[in-house]
This record gives structure tokens, sequence and C-alpha cells, in this order.
């Protein structure tokens, strides 16, 4: 269930990470190979060195603290609560590590330190960290078998954070106070008592095994993995810490950077993980936005699609149905006018009712209805649809029909809804026009073996050079109450049968649609495809 895990501390790792981290690895052993050899040789002693290492990682660790504790508040994890207090910790024991370092501020270091108290600062640091880690793996396996508590998580944080900052004050006063009371590990500032070597390594080893046996074992999450890669260059240090017998060597010097690059990858990892995660979820959160987006414009397109194709038959049963009325309410009704506004309304009302048919069979997956008509036919009862309107409007039809026109294979229903959008377009062209040159053209003819050619002109005012690319685009239109839906759906319906739609200008003056329709359906998408 990868797509359900938000966070690194529920992320299992992917091939991705794991190939990173072991190169990380890789690196470590490679770093460490590379100082043994070298590792005796003396270097100028950089005071500045220790404070500048612990300043750096002071605030790596507090980095990596605050990610932590953020995620265990969204967790309501104690497994992550214990393991940022880890790093709390050992950050707050940088502090005292650095003021009490011979010759950082002082000769001898501040707080009244001791030949052994920068050294005994850094072992409690040292174990530290993966007793945290131990904490949190027991943690972890509690938590996964308990219901979170009612109790808020930034208290609990409040509690740990004041518990790190006590402990860290009472190591701090130990190791200075009283400082004689521990084993001692330096000679001096620079040599090593070797009595108490081999024990304080091998503590420090039981401790770092016992951390990265746990972790392997429970070993689950990204946060996981790059713990382990921390372990790992722990090990390393303390295994370059087994063989350097003095300070200010190559050896003890490449401890530090080896720590510091180890403490940071950590804090690196937790910050890109974060980063990745977070913008992971602004795409999918973008991604849900635009579908949501994309449903509502295809919900408009219909509603307007309906609308603008229902309303049409609408007006024209509206239209008939008062002059049907006016007939009948004159002194001496025209009894034969109200009949032809009847059927003209029957008809309308019939038309409104195929093109929701249509609309349904357009909106819907699969094949249309196809038939074979004769699409001289079409054009002269669309044609006769409109002619109370065109003799209204003072506007002269002129058709010229090619007689051998082949009958065509295709759905009646939406090709004439193609027609009737193209008449009513040339219509409202003339609209502007006054005078005697109010014309409408329609010519058929046979264009080759295959296909049939339609055009539709008109004298109206044209199409303007600017709209002539955006007139089939969906919504565009020039006029107070258009949808600009009539012409993208005529172009898709003569696309669906594998023809074409376009416009020119007319010769005088107008616009002329052209509509290339194949005898038998093609699919729109080439041949070889099946188009039922
Ligand atoms: P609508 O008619 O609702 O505006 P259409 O898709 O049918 O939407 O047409 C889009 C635009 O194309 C119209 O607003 C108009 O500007 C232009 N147009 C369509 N037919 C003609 C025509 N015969 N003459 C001039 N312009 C036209």
């Amino acid at each position: 269930m990868a797509q359900d895990q938000l966070g690194l501390f529920d992320k299992s790792p992917d091939q991705r990470e794991t190939r990173f981290s072991l190169a990380v690895v890789a690196l470590l052993i490679v770093a460490l190979l590379v100082i043994l050899p070298v590792r005796g040789i003396r270097l100028h002693e950089v005071q500045a060195f220790i404070p500048m290492i612990d300043g750096i990682m002071f605030v790596g660790e507090l980095i990596t603290a605050t990610l932590l504790y953020a995620q265990a508040i969204v967790f309501r994890s104690r497994a992550l609560i214990v393991l940022a207090t880890g790093f709390v910790f050992a950050a707050l024991l940088l502090i005292p590590h650095m003021l009490t370092f011979p010759g950082a501020f002082a000769p001898d270091g501040l707080l009244g330190a001791g030949v052994n108290t920068t050294a005994w600062i850094y072992t409690i640091r040292r174990a530290a960290l993966p007793i945290a880690i131990l904490a949190y793996v027991h943690f972890k396996q509690a938590d996964a078998s308990s219901h979170p508590g009612v109790e808020r998580p930034s208290v609990r944080i409040m509690v740990w954070v004041w518990a790190a900052i006590a402990v860290a004050a009472a190591v701090t006063l130990i190791a200075t106070r009283w400082h004689d009371l521990l084993p001692p590990f330096f000679v001096n500032h620079a040599e090593r008592n070797q009595n108490y070597a081999a024990a304080y390594h091998f503590i420090v080893f039981a401790i770092y095994a016992a951390a990265a046996v746990a972790l392997l074992r429970k070993r689950s999450s990204v946060l996981d993995l790059w713990l382990l890669v921390a372990l790992a260059g722990w090990l390393v240090q303390a295994l370059l810490n087994v063989v350097i017998d003095a300070r200010f060597t190559v050896g003890w010097y490449g401890l530090f950077a080896l720590m510091l690059f180890s403490n940071l990858i950590v804090m690196l990892a937790l910050i890109a993980e974060t980063s990745w995660l977070y913008s992971r979820l602004a795409l999918s959160t973008a991604a849900q936005r635009r579908e949501r987006e994309a449903r509502l414009v295809s919900m408009d397109t219909v509603t307007a699609a309906i609308s603008h194709e229902v309303g049409q038959p609408l007006t024209a049963v509206a239209l008939h149905a008062s002059a049907g009325l006016n007939s009948l309410n004159k002194p001496r009704p025209d009894v034969e006018m109200a009949i032809r506004s009847f059927r003209a309304i029957s008809e309308s009302g019939q038309r409104t009712f195929d093109v929701i048919k249509s609309i349904r069979a357009m909106f819907a997956k699969g094949p249309n209805l196809q038939t074979e008509f004769d699409l001289n036919q079409l054009v002269r009862e669309t044609a006769s649809l409109m002619d109370r309107e065109l003799a209204a409007k003072k506007i002269t039809l002129e058709l010229s029909l090619d007689e051998a026109l082949a009958p065509i294979n295709a759905d009646r229903v939406q090709i004439q809804r193609v027609l009737v959008n193209l008449f009513a377009n040339a219509i409202e062209a003339l609209e502007p026009k006054r005078g005697r040159n109010r014309r409408i053209a329609i010519r058929s003819a046979q264009l080759n073996g295959h296909d049939l050619l339609l055009e539709v002109s008109d004298s109206g005012v044209g199409i303007a050079a600017e709209s002539s690319e955006r007139i089939f685009d969906p919504f565009f239109t020039t006029k107070a109450t258009g949808t600009g839906l009539g012409l993208p759906l005529c172009r898709t319906i003569a696309e669906e049968h594998g023809g074409r739609l376009w416009a020119s200008p007319s010769p005088d003056q107008g616009a002329t649609f052209h509509l290339q329709l194949p005898i038998r359906r093609r699919h729109p998408h080439g041949p070889g495809t099946n188009v039922s």
C-alpha cells in the first residue's frame, strides 16, 4: 500500500534509496581505508577545529530532532519522540564539549575542565545515540500494539526535552566537578591512557552492535534505513578510534570529519525524504484539483450543449404555437395555416426528442445509429424546417444539389444536427445585413468514389480574420447569447464519421462551411481500426 504511506516513518525504502544508502556505507569504508595507513601522522593543532565541527553538528542534530518531533506529532509516536530526544541530548552535550575542550576557548578548557572532561562528555554522547536507537526500536513495537495515547504529543515532547536538558546538565556537572572520580582516558591533553582503552572500546562496540542488530531485525521504514547508515558511520569511527593514540593526528581529524559526515547524512536524508514526500503530496493534490476542474468543465459542456441543441427546436415550437394561435384567433380563423403550424410544432417536438437521443448517444460510449440515406433528401427536409424563418427574414435559399449523389451510410440524426447548426449560423450571420442580397446557398457534390461534399454559403457578415482560427474552439462565440458549442460539436460529429468540417470566406463577403463525409463511415483514427 505504498500510496497510503505518507511519512518516512512508515514508508518502506525503495530500490533507489537502498542502493543510495549502500553507496554511502561503501564511501565510509573507503574513507576508513584511506585514513588508516596515515592515521599516526601529526598535524598542526587547529584550535578552532573542535568549535567549528561541534557548531555544525549542533545545528544539524537540532534540525534532525525537529524533523523527527514533527513526524512524532503527526504519527503520535513515542518511538520518534525518544529518538528525537536522543538527538537533542547529543546536541546539548556538544556545548560543554566545545567549552571544555583544551585550547578551544582557554588553554585547559572552560567550566573548570580536567584532562578527561571532554573525553567523558564525548563518550557519553557517543553512547547516547545508539541507546536512543535501541529505545526507538523498543517503543516502535510498543506503539504498534497500543492505541495512541490521549495525552497531547507536544506535552510529551516538552517533558522529554526537559529530561534531556537535565541529564545533559548532570553529565556536564559530573565530567567537570567530579572529574577526578571518573576513570582517566588521557594522561595529558594529547596522549591517551591505554589501560582503559580496551574496556572503553568494548563497551562502545557492544552498544553499536546491539543497536545495529535491533534495527536490522525490525527494519521497515526509510528512517530505519538511514539510521542504519548512521550506525555504520559510527561503527567506522569506533574502529578508527581503537587505533588512534593521540589528538591532532590525521586519524583524529579524520574521526571528527567522519562523525560530521555520518551525522549530517541522517539530517540530509530526512530533509530530502520530507521534501520528496511533500512534493509528491503537492503534485497529487494538484492532479486531484485538475481532475475535479475537468469534471466540472465537462459537466458545463454537457449542460451547455443540451441547452444549445434543445433550445433551437423549442424556440421553433414556441414560434409555431403562437403563429397557430394567431391564425385561429382571427375573426375568420385560418384553419389551413393552423394545421401547418401544428404540424411544424409536432416536427420540432420530434426533432427535440431526436436531439436528446443524439446527445445521449454522443456522450455514451459505443457505436451510434448507422443508416443508409440520401444526403440531398436530408438537406431538403432540414431546409423545409427552416423555411418559415427564412421567409420571415427575407432570406433566399438556393439549392444546387448533385442528383447523382451516392447514398451515404451515417448517423442521420447527427448529420441533421450539423446541417441545422450550419443553417442557423448562416441565418444569424445574415441578421445584421440589410438590403436585397440575403442569401444562403447549399451545394452538394460527389468528390470521388468515396467522399461527398456539402457546402453551406451565406452572404452574411463573414468571419473576422482574428476569429477564423478560433471558431471551432469550444465556447468561442461572438454572439451575445451564443454558447460557442455548435461548431465544435459539428466538427466532432464530422470527424466521428471519418469526415471533415472547415470554413472559408464566401465570394460574396459571407462565409462558406464545407462538410466532407465518406460514403461509408470510416474510423476517424485511420484504417484498420474497428469501427463498431
Ligand atoms: P454560437 O453560434 O453559439 O456562437 P458556434 O460554434 O455555432 O457558436 O459558432 C461560433 C462562432 O463562429 C460564432 O459566434 C460566429 O462568430 C462564428 N460563425 C459561425 N458561423 C458563422 C457564419 N456563417 N458566418 C460568420 N460567422 C460564423
